[in-house]
């Protein structure tokens, strides 16, 4: 009987973590360390003051990312990972009666927030060549989540289309998920002083080789980001760990560390675009550090499987329209050179550089 009073729901399927050393391109993490400054302050944070609470305000980790963007740090609000981030926004904007409008092909958690908390959704379908159809979100909604780049097909729509679509849409609170907005595509922060109802949300998880730490952030004009403290003051007041807030803010702080992960990701994930154009796959210019590949000759599943008997593991999400897809993590080179071989022997093909 007591189960009668349960929430049911279904949750979402994380990535898979292996707990031994393989070829991981399944999560998208950063085949790359965290920048030193960020060991360095985790080591010499002030340990001692672990048995204080941390700042419930967060406010030296906002200043930081605040200053680095140029913005407020009443603009900035911080959680554990943007999955927390995102899921107080959908707690926070989402209270109304209207159904909050996202693609059919986008990250699979936003369907789970709405699920756990109730709040009616509808999902837009992509175009054939996965664009997001932005002209097709009717102007009647209770609120529109967009990834871009979207995940997981990498796809990246300009800042002149985004913007195009905030204004039009100045009845809804649009959620912009920019997880993998550095690996290429403008963002959308610089609209947040223009657009009362925007709210841009990002992560450290990816571009900046931390999550393990689980920091988040999002961007929002005051009245916005008022209206999500007020929602997390009535959840958790205190989020953020000291060592998330030392090493977060410390991960602001060296742009030249920064700058030369990405560039090597980027260089790695053109170069592996054109070896696994030359395998057959067939797949649109990624601006995240990923690639979104589908084969005309051989089953996406099968391919999965056999990668994974080598111990590479890539994502196959078991989904309608995108079955017979892959979603490769761009990894080191060393990783990528492996990948590649190994998809060559599935495919019955020599190697790519043979
Ligand atoms: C990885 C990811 C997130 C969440 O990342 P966190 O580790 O929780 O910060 C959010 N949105 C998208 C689209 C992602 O791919």
């Amino acid at each position: 009987m007591w189960e009668d009073n349960i929430r049911r729901v279904v949750p979402y399927t994380p990535g898979e973590q292996p707990g031994r050393r393989v070829i991981k391109l399944n999560t998208n993490e950063c085949p790359y360390p965290p920048s030193e400054k960020v060991i360095r302050a985790l080591k010499e944070a002030d340990y001692e003051s672990l048995r204080l609470y941390p700042d419930p305000l967060c406010l030296k980790l906002r200043e930081r990312i605040a200053d680095y963007y140029g913005i407020g740090p009443e603009n900035t609000f911080v959680g554990v990972g943007s999955d927390d981030v995102l899921s107080m926004c959908f707690l926070a904007f989402f209270a109304g009666k209207l159904p909050v409008l996202f693609p059919d092909i986008t990250y699979s958690f936003y369907d789970v927030w709405a699920a756990v908390y109730g709040i009616p959704c509808k999902e837009i379908p992509l175009a054939e060549d996965f664009s997001i159809r932005l002209g097709d979100y009717p102007h009647e909604n209770g609120g529109i989540v967009i990834c871009n780049p979207n995940a997981p097909t990498g796809v990246v729509h300009p800042l002149s289309e985004i913007e195009e679509f905030v204004k039009k849409h100045d009845e809804s609170v649009i959620i912009v998920d920019e997880a993998y907005i550095d690996f290429g595509g403008e963002s959308a922060v610089r609209l947040i002083g223009k657009y009362e109802n925007l709210a841009v949300v990002r992560t450290m998880s990816k571009s900046r080789a931390l999550a393990g730490l689980r920091v988040g952030y999002a961007f929002g004009s005051k009245k916005l980001i008022g209206y999500l403290n007020d929602v997390k003051f009535s959840v958790n007041s205190y989020t953020m760990n000291l060592p998330s807030l030392v090493g977060a803010a410390a991960a602001m702080e060296d742009e030249e560390y920064f700058q030369e992960i990405l560039g090597r990701i980027i260089k790695t994930r053109s170069r592996v675009s054109e070896e696994l154009r030359s395998l057959g796959f067939r797949f649109r210019e990624s601006g995240s550090n990923f690639v979104f590949v589908t084969h005309p000759e051989k089953d996406a599943e099968e391919i999965f499987e056999k990668l994974r008997e080598r111990d590479i593991f890539v994502r196959h999400f078991n989904r309608e329209r995108i079955r017979n897809y892959l979603r490769i993590s761009i990894g080191t080179d060393e990783e990528m050179v492996i990948l590649i071989k190994a998809l060559g022997e599935i495919l019955g093909k020599k190697g790519a550089d043979e």
